[in-house]
């Protein structure tokens, strides 16, 4: 089953929420400062207008008193001549109107003349407007246009700022029209503006009255305060250097001040939040999902990994069996040893098989005595314990014994391994008595000659040198016999070389059949010659055994039809030594001495034995 590929993390996706729930936010910032704004222009917007009718309601409330004033300078001709009535009319206008300071008469040359009210007035009876007066260019344009004018606003010698509204006054006497003065109405400026507000209930509003940007009157005490302003011209007569500043009261921002931006902004903040909490939350869903997802796919891959590790676990299981069968019906005997502590890890059916016990049987009997089954088993163990510090494997020739008491050689083929920590040796025993028995077979053979089954000349020659050395050792005399059938040649000749075969055989058993002591042995020397190798013996005894060899073949028998010796039977001459083997002397002396007595024999007659002559046949 193919595991899917891994989903791709989300990690981009709370980065993306904030910078949204910024952008949002910015927005209903700048949405809240734009219905600020939309407010406040509204709010201006409505002062504007309320200044505009106010400017307008004060040009008019002045033109009303204006043109009292007006009137009153009509009267003018009638005054001139009549100061009582003049007087009277000037005192009913200032009863009429409390704006105004006073009303006075300037003749034609600027000097003032009436004045009414004289009281508090009294500082400016006869005063001449000197050229210096800020006013006095307003009086000469007044004076050629013959236009009233209004002044600005100017230090009264009364004390405090007022205006003059100067009319010019002219006497008409025929057709001639002659200036004479001014007619002149004192406003003091801060009573004019109270008294014309107060009419038009302005106070309630935050306002200011300007000449040329310099305050003449303002109306409430926190005016500076104020975060804006809307401004108005006022034109007063025909002075147009008022502007009327309005500031926004308390009130009015209070009643021109929803909570609509804040709700909005409140309202658009929660949608906001609520939007981004709800992304948030399907993030959230998204990445539990996600993890889901991964955790799926570990535990697919799992799954696949347990699958692989269960069919390789299953095949490695089958593998195993296969060998442990196979193992089990081997012929070797396989068994595994584990050290320290020392103990059987496995045993193969032949083991216990072969044995006759049972696996647990031969298991307990390898744990209390060992040695039962294998002799010196204990010692051998101990041996295999070091052979792990010299070398990796050895060969051991050990004996089993089975149950039933029968024993057999074992080759036991030992390597050791070290796996996990720990030491084990892999033991594969091996049943090899038939080995053995062939190779003892082959070792015979190899000494053994095909003629007459008598040991062959090689073994003659490893015995000779091996029983010298030993006998040299123990300073025993060796003895030995070199024997020769007599005329064999004629005998092949007259009756074939089968006959001749079949004689030699005989002959070697009776050889066989002569010797009496464990450890003599006669071999074939080569052809019709034989050896007797007598360990021990002296020379009489050399004789003695020579002279049973002659009886021995003199009871065969054998018929000889060409022999000159003993009556046509078939005989053998013998040569005999014996020597106590010194370190001088090598066992080729004794060969020759007995080969040189053998000779004498056969010189002397055949069918007879001689003895080394002890001066002559001594080792030169
Ligand atoms: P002598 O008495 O002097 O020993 O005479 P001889 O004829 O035995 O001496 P010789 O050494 O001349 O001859 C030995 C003969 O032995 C020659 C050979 O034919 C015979 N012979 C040697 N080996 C064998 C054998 O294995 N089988 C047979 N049949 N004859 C053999
Ligand atoms: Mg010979
Ligand atoms: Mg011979």
């Amino acid at each position: 089953m193919p595991v899917p590929a891994m989903p791709a993390p989300i990690t981009q996706f709370p980065r993306l929420i904030f910078a949204l729930f910024g952008i949002m936010a910015i927005a209903l910032y700048l949405l809240w400062q734009a219905l600020l704004d939309a407010e406040q222009e509204q709010a201006r917007a409505r002062l504007q207008l309320e200044a505009d009718a106010l400017a307008h309601q004060i040009q008019t409330r002045f033109e009303q008193q204006a043109a009292t004033l007006l009137r009153l300078a009509e009267r003018w001709p009638q005054h001139r001549a009549n100061r009582d009535l003049w007087t009277e009319n000037a005192n009913q206008l200032l009863r009429d109107y409390h704006n105004f300071q006073a009303i006075e008469w300037l003749d034609a040359s600027f000097r003032m003349r009436w004045i009414e009210p004289l009281n508090g007035n009294e500082a400016a009876i006869g005063l001449i407007y000197p050229r210096t007066h800020p006013n006095y260019p307003l009086l000469l344009a007044a004076r050629d246009t013959g236009q009233p004018r209004l002044s600005n606003s100017f230090e009264l010698v009364q004390g405090g700022l007022g205006l003059a509204y100067y009319i010019p006054l002219h006497r008409v006497s025929g057709d001639l029209r002659r200036f004479d003065g001014f007619l002149l109405g004192i406003f003091r400026v801060e009573v004019l503006i109270n008294d014309l507000l107060s009419e038009l209930q302005a106070a309630d509003r935050s306002l200011r009255l300007e000449e040329q940007g310099v305050a003449l009157y303002t109306s409430e005490s926190d005016y500076q305060a104020a975060p804006w302003s809307v401004s108005s011209p006022v034109t007063l007569a025909d002075n147009s250097n008022f502007v009327l500043v309005m500031q926004p009261t308390h009130q009015l921002l209070a009643s021109t001040t929803t909570h609509l931006p804040l709700m909005v902004v409140v309202s658009g903040a929660l949608a906001a939040l609520l939007l981004c909490i709800s992304l948030l939350l399907t993030m959230r869903g998204a990445q539990r999902s996600q993890q889901l997802a991964r955790s799926n796919h570990q535990l697919q891959a799992e799954i696949k990994r347990r699958q692989d590790t269960e069919e390789s676990l299953k095949h490695n299981q089958a593998r195993l069996k296969l060998i442990h069968d196979m193992t089990d019906h081997s012929h070797d005997a396989l068994f595994i040893i584990g050290l320290d502590p020392m103990e059987v890890v496995y045993l193969n059916r032949t083991c216990w098989q072969s044995l006759g016990y049972s696996e647990i049987e031969l298991r307990e009997v390898l744990r209390i005595a060992p040695d039962d089954v294998m002799p010196g088993a204990i010692k051998w163990l101990a041996e295999l314990r070091n052979m792990i510090h010299s070398q990796g494997n050895a060969i051991f020739q050990k004996r089993i014994i089975r149950r039933d008491g029968r024993s057999s050689p074992l080759e036991v083929s030992v390597r050791h391994l070290r796996r996990i920590g720990r030491d084990y040796l892999i033991c594969v025993g091996r049943d090899n008595s038939e080995q053995l028995q062939l190779a003892a077979r082959l070792q015979q053979l190899s000494h053994q000659d095909g003629l007459t089954g008598l040991f062959n000349r090689r073994y003659f020659d490893k015995t000779l040198v091996s029983e010298w050395r030993r006998l040299r050792r123990e300073q025993t005399p060796l003895g030995l016999l070199m024997l020769d059938v007599d005329h064999f040649k004629r005998f092949n000749d007259e009756l074939g070389h089968q006959a001749g075969d079949d004689a030699l055989q005989q002959v070697a058993t009776a050889l066989n059949s002569c010797l009496m002591r464990e450890g003599d042995c006669v071999c074939r020397y080569g052809g019709e010659e034989f050896a007797v190798i007598l360990p021990g013996a002296g020379p009489q005894q050399c004789v003695q055994v020579a002279e049973r060899i002659h009886d021995a073949i003199a009871t065969l028998g054998i018929r000889h039809p060409n022999t000159t010796v003993a009556e046509g039977l078939l005989t053998v001459s013998v040569g005999a030594a014996s020597l106590l083997p010194q370190p001088e002397w090598s066992p080729h002396d004794l060969v020759r001495q007995a080969d040189t007595a053998l000779y004498r024999a056969k010189a002397a007659g055949r069918n007879r034995s001689q003895l080394a002559v002890t001066t002559d046949d001594q080792p030169k």
